[in-house]
């Protein structure tokens, strides 16, 4: 078998007198679940997203010495759980990346890939906006995407916000209010490593991929699982 040919990225900014917005919904995605999706789908509708690239973290720059599953199987869960909608779009640009991945560099890429009339909306939980001023050069990620902050159960917005403020980085947060959804990727993988059920946390593909690849089955200590920085 041949070498795969890199994925291309989606075309979009054709046409020079109109407007693009592309956002990139950044994850390990390990696995995804409808906490992601409902807030991708939420951030596209709240600002008119022509696109949302699901982009699953090659080597999580804060995971080096834990276990994460493999790229290629958080992948292929990210475009099951996407495959219906058709302005979703599972990116394997940040998986096919060697080394560490960070945010400010998939950024970069994006921005020298697409023309001046694509902007670039980058979606985040309150847990990740949050952290985002410690994340790799977050200044230079302030001048390339614009933050789309969520509201995510247990995590407090404001308080996240604020802490954007106070750091004195000049981003451009739009914060949006979506269901609440107290799902996490964490407790997934708890739940089937103890044999229980994870039904309407994530889509059936999903837990059918989980089931038959036998992911999460052995209840190994895991660190937690947050996107690159
Ligand atoms: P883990 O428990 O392994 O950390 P996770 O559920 O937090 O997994 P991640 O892949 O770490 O999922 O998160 C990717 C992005 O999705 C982050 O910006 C995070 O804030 C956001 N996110 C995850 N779950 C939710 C949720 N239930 N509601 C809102 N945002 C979420
Ligand atoms: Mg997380």
């Amino acid at each position: 078998m041949g070498a795969r040919a890199p994925q291309r990225l989606p075309e979009l900014g054709r046409d020079p007198n109109r407007e693009y917005r592309l956002g990139i919904m950044g994850g390990t995605f390990d696995p995804i679940h409808y906490g992601h999706l409902v807030t991708a789908e939420q951030a596209r509708e709240a600002l008119d997203l022509d696109l949302v690239l699901f982009m699953p973290a090659g080597s999580p720059a804060f995971k080096d010495d834990s276990f994460v599953t493999s790229a290629e199987d958080r992948y292929a869960m990210t475009v099951l759980a996407t495959a219906a909608n058709a302005d979703f779009i599972a990116s394997r640009f940040e998986i096919d990346r060697a080394g560490t991945t960070y945010t400010v560099d998939t950024l970069r890429a994006l921005r020298a890939h697409y023309p001046d009339n694509v902007h670039l909306y980058f979606v985040t939980g309150a847990d990740a906006i949050h952290d985002i001023v410690s994340w790799h050069d977050a200044k230079h990620i302030a001048t390339l995407a614009t933050l789309i902050a969520a509201t995510r159960p247990g995590y407090d917005i404001n308080q996240s916000c604020q802490r954007v403020e106070e750091s004195g980085i000049a981003f451009d947060v739009r914060y949006i209010e979506i269901p609440a959804l107290a799902i996490s990727s964490t407790n997934i993988r708890d739940r089937v490593a103890h044999g229980k059920s994870v039904r309407y946390l994530t889509s059936e593909s999903v837990i059918g991929y989980i089931r038959k690849n036998g992911l999460y089955r052995d209840p190994v200590s895991r660190s937690q699982a947050e996107p690159g920085e």
